[in-house]
């Protein structure tokens, strides 16, 4: 199997921005720009909790899927503030984001909650992005593949290799975040290539050569091309940029050229 035969996924993270109209009047300009893309780049939206049912109204019929920005892994019960995969598949939601750097540093998030939000969510038939990256003094210290590599085999603990097929991750250097920064071509290639190998460890070529990879961190129209022309590079999670339909869609072209 080779990076043509892997599904290419482009998903923007909106974070905690946009109102409902907001969202509405965003999608509506993505929706005709990116429609080319369909059956070739898989174009998602991970968008707040509260502008779920508007994005899914507004996608209706489009190539454009939704995703949640986070999932609780118990079914139901006393969580105040939190909401459950059923939830999130009663509306219609197809992806979510687990484990995004900003939940880990933010809200406590670890690779053990990480773990179970991924099984949750697999179990309820959502397909999970699974957020994985190194911090900068883990990169200048030298230790990027051991972070990486204990991230992968923690959050993806007792997932099988049909589940892990399912699963997509996004390598994404914490230091590249919202910071403008960006990784090079070269280093996003060495990190997603490294990540395929750790799965194949896990799993098997075959399942390792399945699973999408992206590449997250200040990806924009300007540095999207190099970025996913690279061999491990099987898309983007995109934050800011996402935010802009014409930025956004200049990301997905990228991805339909490869
Ligand atoms: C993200 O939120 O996952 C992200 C990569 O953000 P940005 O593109 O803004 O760096």
């Amino acid at each position: 199997m080779n990076k043509s035969s892997r599904k290419a996924i482009i998903a923007g993270n909106w974070k905690m921005n946009k109102t409902r109209p907001e969202a509405k009047e965003l999608l509506e300009a993505i929706k005709p720009l990116v429609a080319n893309a369909d059956g070739k780049v898989e174009v998602i939206a991970c968008v707040p909790f509260t502008n779920l049912e508007t994005a899914i109204n507004a996608t209706a019929g489009s190539n454009v899927k939704i995703g949640a920005e986070n999932v609780h892994f118990e079914k139901s019960g006393a969580f105040t503030g939190e909401i459950s995969a059923d939830m999130l598949v009663e509306l219609g939601v197809e992806y979510v984001v687990i484990g995004h750097s900003e939940r880990r540093q933010y809200f406590g998030e670890t690779d053990e909650t990480v773990n179970k939000r991924t099984k949750a969510a697999l179990a309820a038939g959502l397909k999970p992005i699974v957020c994985v990256g190194e911090l900068l003094w883990e990169r200048e210290c030298n230790i990027t593949e051991e972070v990486i590599a204990r991230q992968i085999k923690l959050d993806l603990f007792d997932v099988s290799a049909a589940d892990a097929k399912k699963t997509v991750i996004a390598y994404e250097p914490v230091w590249a975040i919202g910071t403008g920064k960006t990784a090079t071509a070269d280093q996003a290639e060495e990190v997603c290539a490294f990540i395929r190998s750790t799965l194949a460890k896990i799993y098997d070529n075959a399942t390792a050569e399945a699973i999408t990879i992206q590449y997250g961190g200040s990806m924009n129209a300007k540095n999207c091309a190099e970025l996913l022309a690279k061999t491990n590079v099987d898309g983007g999670l995109i934050g800011g940029a996402s935010l802009k339909a014409a930025d956004f869609n200049t990301i997905v072209q990228a991805a339909v050229q490869g």
